[in-house]
């Protein structure tokens, strides 16, 4: 061991004593036997199937086709066979849809590079449902997206009561967080209440907490297993259910510093995928926005934090704007009207009528 790996080493049980994640203050304090050799962890053999088309058989096939299931692309009953058949054909152009890459049908590089990504571990598709892209027709090309709105909710649009605007969150006690970690989740919440009249407490209780925080590795319990360094990160479900589980086996980092990040650390952002999960916990599904907090993937070693128009648009539909909340992303009648199959509860009513009344007032 080098005298960096044994000072990162040393600086690690300080950072953190009696935890199993693997939390670092930046890239640089993760030892490098901890970065794995590929650069997309367990996905990366899909690279080779760059170029594999409909009608061919190709070892690994078989493998995408249990991809696609999981992330809702290919429903549950799917014979996972490495044929590239119709069906197999007809999900990627629905996944491709979805991400903004051209729907050729064919395994391409801007394709692989976008399934190999690592992301978040919740479907994009539930129950044969898309809201994302693919699921808005043909208005939803490319040249809107900077226009019109791509978040979506779970089926049924699943909120908090109106009643719970003060809601409590906690952490296992078998993760032991240290409050560095804590202050990240602080941070990662306040995205959120900064945006709509929701408040967000810590509480030590976790066993009562609306909200749940937890790392996990592999197999715990939901039937959503995680999988090792990279590719799901963490999944959390609709509300008001308020579990948020992180992968234990990621190389959390917790001060955002990714400057000068080498290609291909594995490295991942803990408060960028908070601030996603938190998104679920209160109602959000994936969007198809790049740059939405809610988009599916982030590439390790990169940061995104702050909430997107989108992401704003989306969760004030759901709770309505914070009072103090003085930015301009709004969500305005003529979203509304283009956002299709989007719920419209009576408390947006309300908020809609106010401000209305507030313009009609200053004219
Ligand atoms: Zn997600
Ligand atoms: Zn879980």
């Amino acid at each position: 061991m080098n005298t960096r790996s044994f000072l990162s080493l040393l600086f690690l049980s300080l950072f953190n004593t009696n935890i199993s994640a693997h939390f670092f203050p930046n890239i640089s304090s993760i030892p490098p036997s901890f970065i794995p050799n590929t650069t997309a962890g367990d996905w990366a053999s899909f690279n080779k199937l760059l170029g594999c088309h409909t009608g061919q058989k190709v070892d690994g096939v078989a493998k995408l086709k249990r991809y696609f299931q999981y992330f809702g692309y290919l429903n549950s009953s799917t014979n996972c066979t490495d044929d590239f058949d119709d069906v197999f054909e007809s999900a990627l152009r629905t996944y491709q849809l979805n991400f903004n890459l051209n729907a050729t049908g064919e395994l391409d590089g801007p394709t692989l590079k976008k399934l190999v990504s690592p992301r978040c571990g919740n479907a994009d598709i539930i129950n044969g449902t898309s809201s994302m892209n693919s699921g808005k027709g043909p208005s939803a090309t490319p040249i809107h997206l900077s226009t019109v709105s791509h978040y979506t909710f779970f089926p049924g649009t699943p909120r908090w009561p109106a009643s719970r605007t003060e809601l409590s969150y906690g952490f296992s006690p078998d993760n032991q967080i240290s409050d560095t970690v804590k202050n990240v989740f602080s941070g990662a919440f306040e995205r959120w209440s900064e945006v709509t009249p929701l408040t967000f407490t810590e509480t030590t209780s976790f066993y009562t907490a609306d909200i749940k925080i937890g790392f996990f590795a592999g197999d715990h319990g939901d039937g959503e297993p995680f999988d090792g360094v990279l590719g799901t990160l963490a999944h959390a479900f609709s509300p008001p259910s308020g579990r948020l589980h992180l992968d234990d086996d990621e190389n959390w980092v917790v001060d955002g510093n990714f400057i000068d990040a080498p290609s291909g650390t594995s490295a991942v952002d803990l408060e960028s995928v908070a601030v996603h999960e938190i998104g679920h916990l209160l109602g959000l599904g994936h969007s198809s926005v790049e740059e939405a907090i809610m988009y599916p993937t982030i590439s390790s070693g990169s940061r995104k934090t702050e909430l997107a128009n989108d992401d704003i648009v989306g969760i004030q539909v759901l709770y309505g704007a914070n009072p103090n909340y003085n930015g301009t992303s709004t969500l305005t009648p003529a979203q509304r009207d283009t956002n299709g199959a989007h719920f419209l509860g009576p408390f947006w009513d309300l908020w809609f009528l106010i401000s209305l009344g507030f313009v009609l007032f200053l004219l």
